[in-house]
């Protein structure tokens, strides 16, 4: 697959990442059993083999049981490990953890970054972070420690580059100003059925700031993928279907490359995470990367996603 080098860094990645949020096929760790196991290490194989480099992890997903399984399938292919750049997230924490009256909350305090830092790494069974990431905006966030806490990661050797996730572009600057090293990444929500970010100033600030957006959902949960989902009645999906089905049948692909390469023509070189768990989709996911949509075709997607004219 194709690579790039991360704005901001010497970090050659593949242009797509694989996202692991699915690995464990269930969000209760206590439901993995022996079949999903075998199930999360294909869909690692499959992307190893489809030349994904770039994995994205949180420490919520399965409740670090994805981080758990992936740590597993690289203590088999431990070779690998210097080939890949591997991401993951802290800061969102469950209701009733650790306590059961404990409520659902953000929490970019110093003293949990570091802590989730550990358990990450632990779990992972790597030495160092590639990219760590703040998961979702903490309305107590503040500047003065999350820079103390990265620091302090970033001096100790145990993270390389650090990023944001669902940030809006104030709460970036406001962080950046109190950091000796840049931010390079925001991983936020985008494709045809989520257009927020075109237009709120996140992808202009990531150009600004040289930053990568990393785009979580491309086929908005599987919406947008090729093959038909039951219960899915939205008309306008339906007609955004219709028009995908239209310009993937002119570039000889399917609606989900599609959907992914409609990401990749954006000038601030978006990077999709792919989500999907089935082998066969996992494969043929970097075809995306061979379709040179015009900016035609790519307007008369934004015009159908959008449901009304351009002003
Ligand atoms: P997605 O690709 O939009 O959705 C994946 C879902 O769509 C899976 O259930 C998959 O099923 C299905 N699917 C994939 N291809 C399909 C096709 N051709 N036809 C029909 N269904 C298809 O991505 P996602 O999994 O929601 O998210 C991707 C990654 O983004 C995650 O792994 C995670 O790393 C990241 N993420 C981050 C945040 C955040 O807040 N930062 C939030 C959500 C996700 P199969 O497995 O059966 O193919």
């Amino acid at each position: 697959m194709e690579k790039i080098t991360l704005l901001q860094t010497d970090d050659h990645v593949t242009r797509l990442c694989y996202g692991c949020m699915r690995i464990a096929g269930t969000w209760n760790p206590h439901d993995v059993d022996a079949q999903k196991q075998q199930a999360a290490y294909a869909a690692l194989d499959a992307a190893m083999e489809a030349g994904f480099t770039f994995f994205d992890h949180a420490d919520i997903y399965c409740a670090g049981k994805c981080e758990e399984l992936f740590g597993e399938w690289l203590a088999a292919n431990p070779s690998i490990r210097e080939t890949l750049f591997i991401a993951t997230k802290c800061g969102i924490r469950f209701g009733g953890s650790p306590r059961p009256d404990s409520p659902q909350r953000y929490d970019f305090s110093k003293e949990w970054i570091l802590e989730s830092a550990e358990g990450s790494l632990q779990r992972l069974g790597i030495d160092k972070i590639d990219l760590y990431q703040l998961h979702r905006p903490d309305f107590l966030a503040d500047p003065y420690e999350i820079a103390e806490a990265f620091s302090e990661l970033r001096d100790s050797g145990k993270v390389r580059h650090f990023g944001v996730s669902n940030f809006r572009p104030s709460l970036v600057a406001a962080i950046e100003e109190h950091l000796d090293f840049p931010l390079i990444s925001n991983q936020v929500e985008i494709h045809l059925l989520k257009l927020d970010t075109l237009e709120d100033g996140t992808l202009d600030q990531c150009l600004q700031f040289r930053m990568t957006p990393l785009a979580w959902s491309p086929l908005g949960q599987g919406r947008l993928g090729s093959e038909a989902r039951p219960g899915l009645h939205d008309p306008k999906i339906i007609a955004l279907h219709g028009v995908m089905d239209n310009v993937a049948k002119a570039y000889g692909t399917t609606r989900a490359e599609l959907a992914v390469a409609w990401l990749l023509k954006h000038p601030a070189n978006i990077i999709p995470i792919i989500g999907s768990t089935n082998p066969q989709r996992i494969a043929a996911a970097p075809n995306a990367c061979d379709i040179a949509l015009s900016r035609d075709d790519w307007y008369r997607l934004l015009h159908i996603a959008r449901g009304e004219r351009l002003p």
